[in-house]
């Protein structure tokens, strides 16, 4: 093929970390799975039934762009009764992705600048990338909250958004709510659109989820339905924020995803109903079973939500070096170079059996007693 075809912006992604980690691990016949960022308990019944019924009942077309009404309208009574914004709508999208490919799509012009955290969300850079921006990252290293007056620094004329993230991916770390309150307050007065990924909301563990949007009516905020029912496959996400941006995002949707998949529509709706906290609860006793695991051997800020841990690597080797030699242990973790400019920690998704997790603690202690 001729390379020509290429496009330029290709040069801004980068894969081969992440495959290098998939390579090594096909070879592996019983590997120590702690890799994967999504849920291992199975899709709760009634979700797959309603899922199941609207197939049945032919709802297979295309849905509105925005959304089924059942969905949206469910979603935004539950935003207003929790926010009470005069100006908030709701669109329904193709996965939490999909959500922030139209958000940065409506908002970023080329040359404009996205504030990113660092150790952030693979995709964060690359999607700013992808429509033209330029990420500038603040560091948070090594508690992974939020130094505000460091975001405040970074701030320019050019500055577009900031992309926020907690409970987060790949620290599992929840942001302080007095930062999260700053961080709202900072976005209002400087004029700069505040994106709020709550995709991990539901796993909160030791104090209540608080959102920025409680602080700035005019937050974006970002969500899904893959990590709280375990549906990633599904691809299903939503958007609320003001209604001007809503509406703009639903006009790109509209020439680009064309809706959410439809019948997977009814099947959230489902999912608004169906309780979780067991699966929560027991996602905390898997978080606690960790730390207490590796606490005494590795640099590790306690995260408070989500399902993952960042330990640092105890001694002078990289975060790659370290998790070369955990995958020669059978052990899959990730590298934390691909969240993060430093290349000094790595992931650990505890979204796992017990026993799997206990194997998975007894390399690491050896690894780190090496
Ligand atoms: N945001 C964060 C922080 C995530 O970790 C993920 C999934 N790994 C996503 C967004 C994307 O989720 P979805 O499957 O809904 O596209």
């Amino acid at each position: 093929m001729s390379q020509r075809w290429l496009a330029d912006r290709l040069s801004q992604f980068d894969s081969s970390g992440i495959r290098k980690v998939f390579d090594l691990a096909a070879k592996l016949e019983n590997p120590i799975n702690l890799s994967i960022g999504q849920p291992d308990f199975p899709v709760p019944e009634p979700i797959k039934d309603a899922a199941i019924q609207a197939i049945r009942e032919n709802r297979n077309g295309y849905s509105v762009t925005q959304g089924i009404a059942p969905l949206r309208e469910r979603l935004l009574a539950d935003v207003q009764q929790e926010y009470a914004h005069g100006d908030r709508s709701v669109l329904v999208t193709s996965g939490t992705s999909g959500a922030l490919v139209l958000a940065l799509m409506a908002v970023v012009n080329p040359g404009d600048e996205v504030i990113v955290f660092d150790p952030f969300f693979v995709m964060y850079p690359s999607l700013v990338a992808m429509v033209g921006g330029k990420t500038v990252l603040v560091d948070t290293y090594p508690d992974f909250n939020i130094d505000v007056n460091r975001v405040a620094d970074a701030i320019t004329p050019r500055t577009k958004a900031i992309l926020f993230n907690s409970p987060a991916n790949p620290t599992g770390a929840v942001v302080q709510p007095e930062a999260v309150r700053e961080l709202a307050q900072l976005a209002a007065e400087r004029d700069v659109l505040l994106v709020s990924d709550e995709i991990y909301r539901a796993f909160c563990y030791d104090g209540e989820f608080i959102s920025p949007a409680t602080y700035n009516d005019q937050v974006l905020v970002i969500d899904g339905f893959s990590k709280t029912y375990g549906v990633t496959g599904w691809r299903l996400g939503f958007a609320h924020g003001p209604q001007l941006l809503i509406d703009n995002m639903t006009k790109l949707q509209q020439y680009t995803f064309v809706c959410a998949p439809h019948p997977l529509q009814w099947a959230a709706v489902a999912a608004l109903d169906t309780d979780i906290s067991g699966y929560v609860a027991s996602y905390r006793q898997k978080r606690d079973r960790l730390v207490e695991g590796l606490a005494d051997l590795y640099p590790l800020a306690t995260p408070g939500g989500a399902f993952y841990a960042f330990p640092q690597v105890p001694d002078s080797r990289t975060g790659s070096e370290f998790v070369e030699e955990a995958i020669a242990n059978e052990l899959l973790i990730i590298p934390g170079k691909i969240f993060s400019r430093r290349d000094t920690h790595f992931r650990i998704s505890y979204a796992a059996d017990d026993a799997t997790i206990d194997r998975g603690i007894e390399v690491l202690r050896r690894l780190a007693k090496r």
